[in-house]
């Protein structure tokens, strides 16, 4: 077996575990060690003998014994008795957003369908109708479930990519002759999705191009490589494309501006050039030979533009002649919202999630949990919010260099009112208003409902304000506009928020949202001390979306956003 179908293996082994209502860590632990064999580089006969695979990050004993037998026997008993008697084709529904195991084993026992292709088949088919406990609704809902798959297929969140884009980044590195490596393209541009990795080698002056090129053919990472005089092209051993660019020296800067893309903007940059008598970018590279990116933007009269915003070709009017682009960054963040504890559905104490927050070097952070309406989630009744405020004492006299708000994620009720009653909502120190339920409201209805929370007096700011995960489930159906509208004449905060699935407000509404004057906060809603690096996935967003840090909330000092939150709550005199 290679170690690409013991990757398979152990995915089946995971989704079978789930199926058969085992242990989620036991699941997941197999699903991780899947992908750190897929990222190793060493050749899997080294990797199985003595204790190599102990050295693997994310594979312990267990995993390893059943990696050992596999590469060894082509057969590992723990997946014999964890598939039973189902085809282990039945794990390639578990990929399909939304369906969950119950209805798995329904399809396969009431209707024999136990591929992708099966169920597609079946749905066109109308078949699913028949079956017992599979209504018209499950129908459609499986269709768009599985739109939504196809049309991700391909395509993996960012997040998800950065830890093999960085270690075939660090092998390019390791190569003779190799001066510097970039990640271009939409790994540069930090897109929510990624669906190829482009990297940018300069190579030492005198060690010719082709030969540095050669040596790649051997790194570990690489399958299916293709090498031409300048690029390389190849798969990643889990399947991702991958482009390696190798450029003259001289030609880097404009290399990099190529291969970081997006297109749209490379193309309106050469019309640019050609404006100025350089039709090409041959006309290009002889004329700034060995500029770099900087040099090619300043020769255009613009500052040098961060990947991030090199998406459209409008925005580049507005840059020209300015020196310096300097958009919201991680550093600028003093505090973030939105995250959840082990009071609603967080993994974390509200001391843990509080001591991660000061790690990170944050003044203040506000803890929101789930609202009563999210029994899901484990929602808090006004007991629970009470005992809350006890623990949140309590965890602030410990921690005296941070301060914590304490605030609620409160859904926004289907009519637009919210789930907890004012006198309630006031004693918070803001109030997240998201929506959880209803998705498919008409679009006018959506709209209407949500503009009517962010007129609420003690709504602070709209969660996640599409609701999409992104490769799964599309955003529900609002008018942005009106919403910004809404936001800007009730003085009401737009969420950024960092979920690595959620990316919600997408970059696409910013510029809209700016020039309305709706004001933006970047949130983690971490469910676990380890997602607050979500805070960093929300700036990407940010700055995609051009943000400055005048824009974010969240960048001002302690004493600032204490008066921003004072100044939105309705004032003494005016509540009776
Ligand atoms: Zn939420
Ligand atoms: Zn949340």
């Amino acid at each position: 077996m290679t170690k690409q179908d013991i990757a398979r293996v152990l995915r089946e082994i995971a989704f079978f575990l789930r199926f058969n209502g085992d242990n989620p860590f036991k699941a997941r632990a197999y699903e991780r060690a899947a992908s750190s064999l897929l990222l190793s580089t060493e050749e899997l006969s080294c990797l199985v003998k003595g204790e190599g695979l102990m050295r693997l990050v994310d594979v312990g004993p267990g995993t390893a014994s059943v990696i050992r037998d596999l590469a060894t026997t082509g057969w590992s008993q723990l997946h014999r008795t964890v598939q039973g008697a189902y085809p282990s084709s039945l794990a390639e529904l578990g990929e399909v957003p939304g369906l969950r195991f119950k209805q798995i084993r329904k399809l396969y026992e009431r209707a024999g369908i136990s591929t992708l292709a099966g169920l597609q088949e079946a749905c066109r088919a109308n078949r699913l109708l028949s079956v017992k406990g599979i209504g018209p609704k499950i129908q459609q809902r499986m269709m768009s479930a599985l739109g939504e798959y196809q049309r991700g297929r391909g395509y993996r969140l960012l997040a998800d990519v950065l830890e093999e884009a960085a270690s075939l980044e660090r092998a390019l590195s390791a190569g003779r002759g190799v001066r510097s490596v970039t990640a271009a393209g939409g790994l540069r541009r930090k897109m929510e999705v990624i669906d190829e990795f482009v990297f940018v080698v300069e190579c030492r002056q005198g060690d010719g191009i082709a030969r540095v090129a050669r040596q790649f053919n051997a790194v570990p990472y690489l399958t299916a490589v293709t090498a031409s005089a300048d690029r390389l092209t190849a798969h990643t051993v889990s399947g991702m494309p991958v482009q390696v660019v190798f450029p003259l020296p001289d030609h880097l800067g404009v290399r990099l501006l190529q291969s970081t893309g997006a297109q749209e903007h490379v193309d309106e940059l050469l019309d640019r050039f050609a404006a100025v008598g350089l039709p090409s970018w041959r006309d290009v590279e002889n004329r700034f030979s060995g500029a770099g990116e900087e040099e090619l933007y300043r020769a255009l009269d613009l500052p040098c533009i961060p990947p991030e915003v090199r998406e459209g070709r409008e925005d580049l009017d507005a840059l020209k002649g300015r020196k310096t682009c300097s958009l919201v960054e991680a550093a600028d963040l003093q505090g973030c919202f939105h995250f959840h504890t082990d009071y609603s559905d967080g993994e974390d104490t509200v001391d843990a999630m509080v001591a991660a927050a000061r790690a990170r070097g944050y003044r203040y952070v506000g803890i929101s949990d789930h609202s009563r309406s999210a029994f899901y989630a484990n929602g808090l009744k006004e007991p629970r919010i009470r005992r809350q405020w006890e623990e949140i004492e309590a965890v602030q006299g410990k921690h005296r260099d941070i301060h914590i708000f304490r605030g609620i994620e409160a859904d926004i009720l289907p009519d637009g009112s919210m789930d907890y009653a004012d006198e309630l909502l006031a004693e918070f120190d803001f109030v997240i208003a998201s929506v959880h339920s209803r998705f498919n409201l008409p679009e006018a209805d959506q709209t209407a409902r949500i503009c009517r929370a962010l007129a609420n007096p003690y709504v602070t700011m709209l969660g996640h304000p599409t609701g999409r995960l992104l490769l799964s489930r599309p955003g529900y159906r609002v008018d942005m506009g009106r919403i910004f509208a809404a936001a800007a004449a009730h003085r009401k905060i737009i969420e950024i928020n960092g979920s690595r699935h959620r990316l919600d407000m997408d970059w696409r509404w910013g510029r809209a949202g700016k020039a309305q004057g709706v004001r933006f906060c970047i949130n983690p809603d971490a469910h676990a001390i380890d997602e607050f690096r979500n805070v960093d996935y929300g700036v990407n967003v940010a700055r995609k979306a051009g943000l400055l840090k005048a824009d974010v909330v969240n960048t001002l000092p302690l004493a600032g956003l204490q008066g921003l939150l004072k100044d939105m709550r309705p004032s003494e005199s005016s509540v009776q």
